[in-house]
């Protein structure tokens, strides 16, 4: 099996994470349970950000906090010293709840309502990632009515799309997100921007797609960015003192995904947008780039209780656990794979191949096909690797299902970070019609 970050076995042949056993963990806080391994957050973190301070590079590394957001997980980016993306009010709530300071915070999303972008000027946010025009006319207007000025970047969609193996180039994007940088929407957003004293603009920003494992994507991108950089250069002295490439860098959920290290996507890409500069002879912007999925999905492992298992003679047996697409909609949603072990024997060999459904109502509810397992029977721990980006972040409660508790593991103590959500939490909004009969 592959182990990730700390993970290991000990003594008695059970799953270790961060020195902390997954069996304990199961029997203390109860199944489904989200682990984290923090060293390798800290690890992932350290890998983006210490990479550009080699280069001498100006930069900032932004968790993207969509993949997951909870005060604990905020709090350590806010140690690692990285900045955050938020794309909601509840993100920024969370963020300063966490006590994440708010210069150091960037808006997305492709319709903020006016509530929400008045809470980020009151917390005095870093910037907005202006998306549309719609979102330019209500933010200036809103700056406007306040007397107050804010610093932004320009979503642009610079007609690459990357996936895993390969990107594509299109003319213009068919994409709900941000200004086409072909068909002159960026050059109109930037012109209106440049004109209202309320913005600042720092930049330019772009984010070409998710699980990325080579950076040819990355590069294009940048090229037919600083190409237009160059032009309106020239034309409005316009000067881009941020270059926001986003995030999307993979990782590896099973033996078929081959990443690279977070310090190889910086350096190829900086080399790249380096080069470029130089040849259009403009000054080397901020590099700011926002990880997600890179820094928080290998270092959250599911664990669950084994329950009933199914026989379906010669096409396949299902084994259920006790969560599912309410904890992971990923596999449902995106067909998303991911490797499994039996996590009180993760060495013993697998001998059947096990189809791993979960508990909801709906036959989509699968959480792994055809998983190759040694012989597992109600009671079993199954420890599901990969699930920190997009899974809790994605929980809800489906079948009324209660979301899972996350537990932070370090240095061999585990400490409960988000709490399992209880029976109570779940009528806690609902208002009767009638007074109990
Ligand atoms: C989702 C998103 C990210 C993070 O993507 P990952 O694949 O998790 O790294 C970064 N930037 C923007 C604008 C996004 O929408």
């Amino acid at each position: 099996m592959h182990y990730y970050g700390t993970s290991s076995t000990n003594e008695a042949g059970h799953l270790t994470i961060g020195g902390v056993d997954t069996i304990e963990l199961a029997k203390k806080y109860g199944t489904p349970l989200y682990v984290y391994d923090v060293a390798l957050i800290r690890e992932r973190a350290r890998g983006f950000k210490e990479t550009f301070e080699e280069l001498g590079v100006t930069s900032q590394v932004a968790y993207a906090s969509k993949a997951f957001s909870s005060i604990a997980m905020i709090q350590i980016i806010e140690e690692e010293g990285l900045s955050l993306d938020v794309v909601s009010g509840g993100e920024l709530y969370t963020a300063i709840q966490a006590g994440f300071n708010p210069e150091k915070i960037h808006f997305h999303g492709n319709n903020k309502s006016r509530e929400e972008i008045e809470m980020a000027l009151d917390y005095g946010i870093g910037c907005f990632v202006v998306d549309n025009f719609y979102e330019l006319d209500l933010l200036t207007g809103i700056c406007r009515e306040r007397g107050a000025k804010t610093s932004i970047l320009l979503r642009v969609t610079p007609g690459i799309e990357a996936h895993t193996h390969d990107y594509i180039l299109t003319g213009q994007e068919d994409s709900k997100f941000g200004f086409d940088l072909q068909n002159g929407q960026a050059e109109k957003a930037l012109k209106t921007a440049l004109n209202n004293q309320e913005l600042e603009v720092l930049g330019l920003h772009c984010h070409i797609g998710s699980q990325i494992f080579e950076t040819t994507g990355f590069k294009k991108a940048a090229q037919k960015m600083i190409q237009k950089l160059s032009l309106w250069n020239k034309e409005y002295k316009f000067t881009s003192r941020v270059l926001n490439l986003g995030g999307g860098f993979g990782i590896r959920y099973t033996k078929e995904d081959t990443p690279i290290p977070p310090s190889a996507y910086v350096k190829d890409i900086i080399s790249e947008v380096k080069a470029l500069m130089s040849e259009e002879s403009l000054a080397m912007p901020e590099i700011w780039i926002e990880p997600g999925r890179s820094l928080v999905g290998d270092a959250g492992t599911t664990l669950y209780s084994v329950g009933s298992s199914k026989d379906v003679p010669d096409i396949r047996k299902y084994l259920a656990v006790d969560g599912g697409m309410s904890d992971n909609i990923r596999p449902a949603l995106y067909d998303a794979r991911y490797e499994a072990v039996i996590a009180n024997r993760p060495e013993a060999e697998a001998e059947e191949t096990v189809s791993i459904a979960g508990k909801c109502c709906e036959s989509g509810d699968m959480l792994i096909w055809d998983l190759p397992i040694a012989k597992a029977e109600a009671g079993d721990i199954l420890a599901v690797f990969c699930t920190g980006a997009y899974g809790y972040a994605m929980a809800n409660n489906y079948n009324r299902i209660t979301r899972p508790a996350v537990v932070f593991v370090e240095d061999g103590s585990a400490k409960i970070v988000v709490k399992r959500e209880t029976f109570e939490d779940l009528i806690r909004h609902d208002l009767p019609l009638y007074a109990h009969r």
